[in-house]
Order: C-alpha cells, then structure tokens, then sequence
C-alpha cells in the first residue's frame, strides 16, 4: 500500500490552530492585548469596528520589533518568551505559546507596523491568510501597532457563526475588563466605532475597578489581604447587600492572569454564607499571587482555566481571609440588607391575618423577596401575604369571570373537548381551587384534575402581556412621583439604550440614559416601586446572559426576561383569588400549555388514571 500520511502545509496547521485560540473578535483582543502588556506598554489603545468584524485594533508604546521579529512573529511557535521548557514554570508573561499572532493571520487581514525605540524607522508588514503581502518600512513612534480586519473572510462557516455586533462587543468588553483590571498602573483607551468608550487613566487597583464600573462602585468594596506561605491573595469584595443575580462583576486573578475557577469561586461564596440568598453572586475581584511552579496554566489553549496544586488549602484560605474581611469591616452584622418593611410591626401582621381572604395591592411589594427570604432563613415564618400578587394582573381581567371558564378550550388536549368547566362544575371549581405544596395549583375539571404549575403558568401569563403591549407600545405606565435615581455602569447602559424603546412601551420612562446616573420617572404597572433597581439589574444581567443569542426578537427576550423576573415563583403561598385569577388567566392565554421556556404549565390527571390507583 502506498503511504498516505501527509504533514498539513503550514497555512492549514495555521487555520486549524487557529480554530483553537481565535474563537471570537474577542480572543483576538485578548490576544493583542497581552502581547501589548508583555512588550512593556504603559499606554494602549483598543480600537474597535462593528464588535470586531471589521475591525480590532490595538496600539502600544511598547518595545516593538525589528524588521527580522517582525516577520517572524507571524510563524507559528515562535515566541521571544521562552526558549527552554524549563520556562515554562516560571512564566512571567502572558504569551508563551508563540501562536496567537500565527493563528489569526491564518484568519484575518492583518497590518502590523512596529518600530524598537533604537530604530529610526518601523517596519509596515501586511498579511493575508498567512501569506506576506508587502512589507515598507515607516516612520512611526516607538511601539506596535496591529490592525485585524475581516476576522474569518476565508472560513464562512466561522464568520456566521458570530452574534450580532452588540453581543460580540460585550465579549470583547469583557476581555478588555480582565485585562485593564490587572493592570491598573497601564493607561487604556478603548474607542468603539468611533467614541471612546473607556478612557482608564494609570491609577490604583480600587480606582480602576471604579473607572471601570462606576463610581458608584468604589463605596461598595471591602478590601481583602491576606499573606501566607502558599498564596497571597488581595483586592476587594463587595459588600453583601450589593451582591446581584448577574454573574458579572467575579473576577479571580491568579498571578496577574484573569482565571475561571468555579472551585474558589465557591469558596468565596462559602464565606459569605448566611449574608446573602442563595441565587445571588457576591462581586468580588481577587488578585491571588502563588509560586509559579504551582500553577498549571498551560492546560487550555485560551489559558483560563488553571490547576492549582494545593487547591484545597488554597480553598480554604480563601474561605476564612473573606470572613475575616467582612467581619472586621463590620459588614457582617448588617444581617436586615433585604429589609422587609413588614417584619416590623407585628401588629400589621396580626391584623393582615385577620383580614386574610382580602386581596389589597401593596404598591410596595417585591416579587422577589418572598420566597428567597423562606429558602436563606430556614424558619418557619408565615409568610401570608400574597397580596402584592394580584396586582401583576393589573391590565389583565382580575376578576374570576365565570364565563371565561366555560369558553375555554385547550387544543393540545384531546381528552378535554369544548369546555374546560361545564356549566355545572363550575360552582364546583370555586371550592375546590387548591394549593399543593406553594408549588401547583390543583382544580378539577370534566376529565379529571387539572394540576398547574404556578411558577410557569404565571409565566406564560406575563409572557404574553407583556409581549403585548412591548409590540403594540401600550403598556401602562405607572409615573413616579418622585423619579428614582439608580446607577449604572457604561456596560450597563449601553443595554439600557440597547432596550430602551422596548422598556418604554412596556411603561418604563427615563429622564436620560447618558449618565451613570438615571432616572427612572415611570414604571410598568407589574413592577412594585421598590423593585425597579432589582428589576432593571436583573433585566440587564439576563439579556447580557445570552438570551440575545439567535434570532429571536428583542421584543421577545424582553418579554421573556421580564416574565421570569416577575412571575410568582414556587415557595409562594397564594391565596384563593389569586389561584383562581391563575388558572382563569392562564387559558386566556394563546400558547397555555407551555412556558415562554417552554416547559410544560399544566398536566390533566385523567379520572381513568386515577381509578387505576384504586383497582
Ligand atoms: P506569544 O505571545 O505566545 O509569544 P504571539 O504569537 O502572541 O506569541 O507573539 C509572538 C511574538 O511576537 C511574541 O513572543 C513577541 O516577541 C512578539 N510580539 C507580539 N506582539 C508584540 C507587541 N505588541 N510588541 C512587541 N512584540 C510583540
Ligand atoms: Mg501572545
């Protein structure tokens, strides 16, 4: 048999290594940024074109290359920072690989011009698809400059694959955000199509996270510092009443590289046990320092995942230094942060007991807080009050309308023809609504028992006003009479204006979205005043989570956002009028059967089924 084994030519092993590091315009960021850092910048520019497709650029004042490294940068494995393996567990650089600059010349169109400080003059290279172009030389301050444009022109397949612009900015943010955070004694400018959208002068570590993610930030940080004979970790964590459900602001640095650890990530979420609810994520940014030689960083080509070699000591130095830090900055003992106006006064209890079977609207309630106060508190507290439930109905029919029982018809279910309810039972059905376990509500109709799950089905039913009146622009808006000023950071509003007309027609109003500081002047009638930050956060931290990924319209992942954010959750007692007013609104729905998820709302237990439970 003839031999068959080939070597790829190199621009084929440049693609496919390609395939491994460049995933995204933001990894070429990465890329370029490192290598700017490692040639001992103290000020870099990152310019960036419709999120990166155009085109990333980024220039240093670094040491440059000469006419002979400049070339040569662009072959693969060549690296000026090692030349032994041995380096490699000593490693003081970001790049050590010697394939970054390879691989997306293997993918883009790239520029580089470079000059050492020592030459007159720098060298201008350009580079398609591995191959030199032309090369001149020009006159040029000291440093590098490299342009990527066309990122994937010759891998359709890859090129497609990119989100929209906005979405792959937010990556590119996000790389640039581990970088400039661990490199506060750098000046970065980050320009994007045109403005400059980050402008972080040389500071300290505390100053820089607050240029970064505002102002607001800085009075929210509790410094951290500990010094043993493994680790020396320092930096900051937030204090517990700011934690957020957005995974955003939890950055580990282990010796100045931004690492992904889940491990020590629970670590410190340990620490903060008892102080926040379970579904929140205390902020943290945690520079730890170890010996190189204990630190496996070379197991994933784009080096965020890391191994430590003593991680459960590491584990648990990390747990006990941040207790020590929130307790001696006497954050601890701040146990009221979620503060429940009634818990107060016992009387308002007494009396909301006594007058249980009414439903008033409580303009103040916060759909969040019942059922996570329940989980974190362990005790048995009577949370009663379903009162503020009712009025996410607003808008919708909130009375129990017995015609719509009797007009209802479930397509999906076969078993169930015409009617839900027939005439005669639905005098039934008033009695015999019924929760099971805070978590279904329970009814009968013709063909058996209707079980519903509350959290979904309330769900579906937001889902679809909402989706209503974003599209139709005609969601009641509640004004503030005092408008609420909330603050956010420069990501942060960039969703906003993102969103700002679908938040609009569901009711929200905004004085100006420009500044850090906003003011809310009105709201959707669903959302309770006090909830409008919790809401808006959580609304920015869900859309920036990927619920923007694929096709689907913004009017829809609002929509989508907005009902799982604000629909009752399991764990909360409703009372009868507010059964009822679910089950009655859930079969006005169009799609009943399934949650804006699409998971399951309802399930009919057959009489059939449930007489072979007696044969
Ligand atoms: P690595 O960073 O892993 O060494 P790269 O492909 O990223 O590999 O870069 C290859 C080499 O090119 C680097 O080792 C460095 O010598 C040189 N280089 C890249 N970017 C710059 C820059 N901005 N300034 C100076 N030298 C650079
Ligand atoms: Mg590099």
């Amino acid at each position: 048999m003839a031999d068959i084994i080939k070597l790829l030519p190199d621009h084929v092993a440049n693609q496919i290594a390609a395939g491994e590091v460049v995933q995204r315009p933001a990894s070429v960021v990465k890329e370029l940024l490192e290598n700017a850092i490692d040639a001992g910048a103290t000020i870099i520019k990152l310019i960036i074109k419709d999120g990166g497709k155009t085109l990333i650029q980024v220039v240093d004042d670094g040491i440059g290359m000469s006419e002979t490294d400049a070339r040569l940068s662009f072959e693969r494995h060549a690296t000026s920072k090692i030349s032994s393996a041995q380096d490699l567990f000593n490693l003081h650089t970001k790049g050590f690989r010697g394939e970054a600059l390879a691989s997306i010349a293997a993918i883009a169109h790239v520029e580089m011009q470079t000059r050492p400080e020592a030459n007159e003059v720098g060298t201008h290279i350009k580079i398609e698809g591995s191959k030199i172009v032309s090369q001149e030389v020009v006159a040029m301050p000291k440093g590098t400059s490299i342009s990527v444009k066309n990122l994937f022109f010759n891998i359709p397949a890859r090129r497609n694959f990119l989100k929209s612009n906005q979405v792959e900015l937010r990556h590119i943010t996000d790389e640039f955000h581990r970088v400039a955070l661990v490199h506060p004694n750098i000046e970065f400018h980050f320009y994007n199509n045109g403005s400059e959208i980050f402008n972080l002068p040389k500071a300290k570590h505390r100053q820089r996270i607050a240029h970064i993610f505002g102002s607001r930030m800085d009075n929210r940080l509790v410094p951290v510092n500990e010094e043993t004979e493994v680790v020396k970790i320092a930096g900051f964590i937030c204090k517990p009443e700011f934690a957020k459900k957005s995974r955003g602001e939890q950055f580990f640095f282990a010796n100045d590289r931004y690492i992904k650890s889940p491990y020590l990530h629970h670590a410190v979420v340990a620490a903060f046990e008892g102080l926040i609810k379970s579904e929140m994520y205390p902020g943290y940014f945690l520079y730890l320092e170890v010996d190189p030689s204990s630190i496996d960083i070379n197991i994933h080509p784009t080096k965020t995942e890391v191994k430590f070699d003593d991680e459960n000591t590491l584990y648990a130095i990390l747990r006990s230094t941040i207790k020590h830090s929130l307790g001696q900055f006497n954050v601890a003992p701040v146990l009221d942060f979620d503060h429940d106006p009634n818990l107060d006064t016992p009387y308002a209890y007494k009396e909301r007991d006594a007058v249980l079977p009414k439903v008033t609207v409580d303009a103040g309630f916060n759909p969040f807080r019942e059922s996570i106060e329940r989980k974190s508190s362990g005790n048995t507290f009577q949370k009663t009050s379903t009162k503020g439930w009712e009025n996410m109905y607003e808008g919708l029919q909130r009375d129990v309308d017995v015609e719509a029982f009797s007009s209802v018809v479930i397509e999906s279910d076969s078993e169930v023809q015409g009617t839900l309810y027939s005439d005669d039972q639905v005098e039934d059905h008033l009695a015999t609504t019924f929760q099971l376990r805070r978590k279904y509500v329970v009814s009968t109709v013709k063909s058996g028992m209707l079980v519903i799950h509350q959290h979904r089905a309330h769900q579906r039913i937001l889902f679809e006003k909402f989706l209503g009146e974003i599209t139709v622009k005609e969601g009641v808006s509640q004004q503030l009479l005092f408008p609420l000023e909330l603050t956010f950071n420069k990501q942060e509003l960039g969703i906003l204006n993102e969103i700002r007309d679908s938040l609009t027609n569901i009711g929200f109003a905004f004085e100006s979205l420009e500044q850090e500081t906003v003011k809310v002047t009105g709201v959707p009638l669903a959302v309770p005043e006090s909830g409008i930050g919790t809401v808006l956060d959580r609304l920015i931290a869900d859309y920036k989570e990927g619920f923007t990924d694929g096709p689907i319209s913004q009017a829809e992942v609002l929509a989508k956002v907005l009902s799982k954010n604000l629909a009752v959750k399991t764990g909360e007692v409703l009372d009868q009028e507010s059964q009822l007013a679910l089950v009655n609104n859930l079969f006005a729905c169009k799609e009943p059967t399934l949650s804006p998820f699409q998971k399951i709302t309802y399930t009919i237990i057959s009489e059939g089924d449930i007489d072979k439970k007696f044969s």
